[in-house]
């Protein structure tokens, strides 16, 4: 059973190992446990539906609970803390193209608005109905979730976009194959999520982003259909896909993805390598990237991040050995921890594990072997729920991410941690901040910020205190050139920082194809953009 008002299944826990409890409160003080509201109590709290009920449409105050928030900050602080002002007015689950059509026609005739939610995992309120709005009702699509087609000789699947995760590669491995699409959040998003927020999967570094994964499909828009035939490469003007791509529920539900699969690999590793500093790992990674070594993933902590991994991790006795050996060699304070993938054939990963090895060696690096890197795997899909146990202790944990080019990485990425904790100390609280390298390009990287802080006894204090650190941290990287999100997505939080990004007449031919598709602002209301 999914968990109402926190990350994944009920009966899957991430216990806070004991030392990293007693790490915790020396880096941000100890963490007031504050109860969490009932789910009986947030049930009461549900008001009667503004919608008039319909063949496929749940008006059962539970399943408009589940889908009232995502998983953002303010979602979390919502929902366990009985701060949910706006609910769904219903849900409906559609099991196909003509169900959904059906759905825009009841919308026309009873001023609905309508919420696409794939698997809920957006950070950014992408599925949050509002308050000021009329009838909400969010279209739940996972009941498409069927594989159509494989053709194994063009290494193309037709899916049905509602597909989660775990689904879409069970039914893909049966037959030999992987799309290797995995972001963090890959035991609940979905297909058509990942390709209405341009979502980026660990391993993007080889398999590469959404974008490049999704071939075509069919979405439903309230003018009609849209059909995008899957083609390796067009020159018949600007590619529609590209609107579909990042448009958050705004331009039509995506009903079926075609996408771009491979053979299942022969060889998976993931090695750690350690530096003596972030600067120089960051050098090496750069250095990778641009040789073009074929590695499938490269995930560069600086030091503080590094630090909490290995406290976090539980394995005391390990990492106690592994310091005392770091130090040795004088990897200490400042170390930087780098995991490294090799995905492929035995020849390409062996290929690709002693080139990077190699440049890595002459930045300094040290090659540490795969026991840290398995721990890493073990924990990917796993290392969300620590977010439950944190919330419990009473911390609250967020994440800010940007990507700029190497030029600017370093400077930004230094900066973004400055602002963060300069927020939270007009407050009087300390904040743990740290950072990796998640995705690596030729000419840049995406940068990712952690930042972990007491929660208040009042969920607004917690909220301040959020709004503060987040509108710090987004205004040094729209300073500095980044972009507001380079896997997220805008949703409302990233709303009011795309101006900088796209320019007034970028945001005019975004709200232009809008109007285009959607005169009647059917979906998602704003979202994106206003
Ligand atoms: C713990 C955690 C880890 C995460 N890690 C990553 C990560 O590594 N990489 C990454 O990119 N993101 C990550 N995210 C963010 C989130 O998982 C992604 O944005 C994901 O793509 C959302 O997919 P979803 O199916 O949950 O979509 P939802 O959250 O349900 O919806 C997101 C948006 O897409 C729209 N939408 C959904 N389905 C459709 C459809 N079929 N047609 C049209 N519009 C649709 C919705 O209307 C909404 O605007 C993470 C989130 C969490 C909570």
């Amino acid at each position: 059973m999914r968990r109402w008002n926190g990350w994944g299944d009920e009966a899957t826990h991430y216990p806070l190992p004991e030392s990293a409890g007693r790490f915790l409160e020396t880096k941000v003080g100890t963490g007031l446990r504050i109860p969490d509201v009932a789910f009986e109590r947030a049930l009461v709290a549900v008001p009667p539906s503004r919608l008039p009920p319909y063949q496929q449409l749940s008006l059962d105050p539970a399943d408009r609970l589940y889908h009232a928030r995502g998983q953002s900050l303010p979602d979390w602080v919502a929902l366990r803390q009985g701060r949910v002002e706006a609910f769904p007015d219903g849900v409906a689950y559609p099991a196909s193209d003509e169900a959904v059509r059906e759905l825009f026609v009841y919308a026309k005739r009873t001023g609905a608005r309508l919420i696409p939610y794939g698997g809920g995992t957006s950070v950014v309120g992408h599925i949050n109905p509002r308050a000021i709005d009329s009838p909400a009702l969010t279209i739940d699509l996972s009941r498409l979730n069927r594989l159509i087609d494989l053709d194994l000789t063009s290494q193309l699947a037709t899916f049905e976009a509602g597909v989660c995760g775990p689904d879409l590669e069970r039914q893909l491995k049966e037959r030999g194959c992987t799309l290797g699409h995995f972001p963090q959040s890959w035991e609940l998003s979905t297909l058509g999520g990942w390709i209405a927020t341009r979502s980026s999967g660990q391993q993007s570094y080889h398999y590469g982003r959404i974008e490049d994964l999704w071939a075509g499909g069919h979405a439903e828009t309230p003018q009609g259909p849209i059909d995008l035939p899957p083609l390796p490469a067009s020159a018949a003007g600007p590619d529609l896909r590209h609107f579909l791509l990042g448009s958050e529920g705004r331009y039509g539900i995506i009903t079926r993805a075609i996408v771009r699969v491979q053979r299942v690999p022969e060889e998976e590793d993931f090695h750690a390598i350690f530096f003596h500093d972030w600067a120089s790992g960051a050098s090496a990674v750069r250095e990778i990237a641009q040789a073009g070594i074929p590695v499938s993933m490269l995930r560069l902590s600086n030091a503080r991040e590094t630090e909490v991994t290995l406290a976090l991790s539980g394995k005391d006795q390990l990492v106690g050995l592994a310091d005392r050996g770091l130090r040795l060699f004088k990897y200490d304070e400042d170390r930087a921890l780098l995991i490294l993938g090799v995905t492929g054939g035995k020849a390409l990963t062996h290929y690709a594990y002693h080139e990077a090895t190699a440049i890595a060696r002459r930045h300094g690096g040290f090659a540490a072997g795969k026991t840290i890197g398995q721990l890493w795997r073990k924990s990917r899909f796993l290392s969300p729920y620590l977010r439950n146990t944190l919330w419990e202790q009473g911390y609250a944990l967020d994440t800010v991410e940007t990507a700029l080019p190497w030029s600017k990485v370093e400077p930004t990425a230094l900066a973004i941690q400055a602002a963060i904790r300069e927020a939270l100390q007009g407050f009087n609280e300390r904040v743990l901040v740290f950072a990796h390298l998640s995705h690596v390009y030729a000419d840049g990287a995406s940068v990712y910020t952690t930042y972990l802080w007491r929660r208040s006894p009042e969920p607004d204090q917690t909220l301040a205190h959020w709004q503060a650190m987040k509108h710090a941290a987004s205004q040094v990287l729209i300073a500095s050139g980044g972009t507001i999100s380079h896997q997220h997505g805008v949703g409302i939080d990233h709303r009011p920082y795309l101006a900088v990004e796209k320019g007034m007449i970028g945001l005019q031919m975004i709200e232009a194809v809008r109007h285009q598709l959607d005169p009647d602002r059917l979906l998602n209301p704003g979202k994106l953009v206003e």
